[in-house]
């Protein structure tokens, strides 16, 4: 441990009463940005052990008592936890949400579940399990099919259980999915983002009515131009963005990561459902196939958005972008009108589009094909037309056996 990590849990331990009484710290495991982690033992831990012992010998004679242990541990007892010390900036009402949120994911098998949680004067601190993984760049470029496949089924049954309970988790992405390639097991963390799916639509009638919005502040402004051309007899003019637009412009909750948002928060559609997830699955496996990491690299959402149409092209662009009540203008030279396909992103990404003298260069696999169909229904530009994640574990591609 560095000294500059020494005093930063000196000052944490410092600050926030009692907390050496309960819990060892023992590293600062992560810092993002709104918050720091540490990793630290549980002091209480031998103490449920002896209770445990006591129940396992009064209740369960004749039966193993490891195993009634094991079972306390799954019901959140474990001897080294995650310490989340949510920063102070952020409001109550987040902190409460987050909070809120893991509770009723805790019984999901791939959500890492909320132990407790403390709070010190303006400080609240979020007690996890500590869980063993590994860092997403030390293997994403070497899995196996088989390998991409499993951490894929862990993180859908995640994406899941968080769906099934109506929520959002808006932050999908390999930071916040922590994967042991070891045990094959992963859990989902970081609900500082995430929230309630809206009861009072259903997905994506939002874009009905944006279709719709478009469609008349389109006729009227072309309409007012129709009406000035006819009678002063000048060339009729082709429809256009309303440069003279007084609208307030739109608000829509955009929280998430660059390169891994979906088109429909790019587009800042108002009705965002828990489709704009398994975009960002999406976004994942399209990392292992290439073997980038990040894929995307846009600064802000209209790069973001300009790095999509480059691949998908104008014309799927421009439809998506008038599904969600814009319109899609460009005198970008390198977007074509039909973008390039999926197959030929992953051979180029990989090094193999060059054609040697020899003959074609080497080809997509049949897994890598099965992939990359599975990888497109994540990556449908229409959320309405996406996959959802109980579809995703029921695809044919998740569902094959070993090689
Ligand atoms: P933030 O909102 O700051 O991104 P996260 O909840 O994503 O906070 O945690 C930040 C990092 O801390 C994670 O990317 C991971 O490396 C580590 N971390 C979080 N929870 C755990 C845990 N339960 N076990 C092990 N490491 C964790
Ligand atoms: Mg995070």
């Amino acid at each position: 441990m560095d000294d500059l990590v020494a005093d930063d849990i000196a000052r944490f331990e410092a600050s926030f009463k009692n907390i050496t009484q309960r819990y060892r710290l023992i590293n600062r495991i992560g810092e993002g940005t709104f918050s720091t982690v540490y990793k630290a033992e549980d002091l209480l831990y031998d103490h449920y052990q002896n209770d445990w012992d006591l129940e396992a010998n009064k209740e369960n004679r004749d039966s193993d008592s490891s195993a009634v242990k094991q079972s306390l541990v799954r019901q959140q007892k474990p001897r080294y936890v995650a310490i989340k010390k949510i920063y102070v900036t952020s409001s109550p009402l987040r902190i409460l949400n987050e909070l809120e949120l893991l509770h009723d994911l805790r019984s999901s098998p791939n959500v890492c579940p909320l132990i407790t949680a403390f709070r010190h004067q303006d400080q609240v601190i979020a007690i996890l399990p500590y869980f063993q993984h590994k860092d997403f760049r030390d293997y994403y470029r070497d899995f196996s099919m088989d390998e991409i496949r499993d951490y894929l089924r862990n993180l859908f049954s995640a994406v899941k259980s968080v769906h099934d309970a109506d929520i959002i988790h808006r932050d999908i992405k390999p930071t916040n999915f922590l994967y042991s390639p070891s045990q094959r097991h992963g859990v989902l963390v970081d609900f500082g983002l995430a929230e309630r799916e809206g009861t009072d639509y259903h997905h994506c009638q939002c874009c009905y009515e944006q279709e719709e919005r478009a469609r008349k502040v389109q006729s009227s402004v072309y309409a007012r131009k129709l009406d000035a051309a006819r009678t002063s007899n000048v060339p009729l003019p082709k429809p256009s963005y309303p440069k003279d637009d007084q609208r307030p412009s739109r608000r829509a909750n955009r929280a998430g990561t660059r390169g891994f948002r979906a088109p429909e928060v790019l587009l800042k559609c108002t009705a965002q459902s828990c489709l704009i997830d398994i975009w960002s699955c999406g976004i994942i496996l399209l990392t292992f196939l290439s073997k980038r990491f990040p894929f995307f690299h846009s600064a802000d959402d209209i790069d973001a958005f300009i790095e999509l149409s480059c691949i998908f092209g104008k014309q799927k662009m421009k439809q998506v972008a008038f599904l969600h009540g814009q319109i899609l203008q460009t005198n970008i030279p390198s977007m074509t009108e039909t973008g390039h396909s999926w197959e030929k992103i992953i051979l180029w990404c990989t090094g193999r589009n060059k054609k040697s003298a020899e003959g074609p260069g080497e080809g997509l696999s049949e897994d890598e094909k099965e992939a990359i169909n599975f990888m497109r229904a994540c990556l449908n530009l229409h959320p309405g037309n996406r996959i959802s994640a109980e579809e995703c574990l029921e695809h044919p591609y998740l569902n094959r056996t070993e090689s």
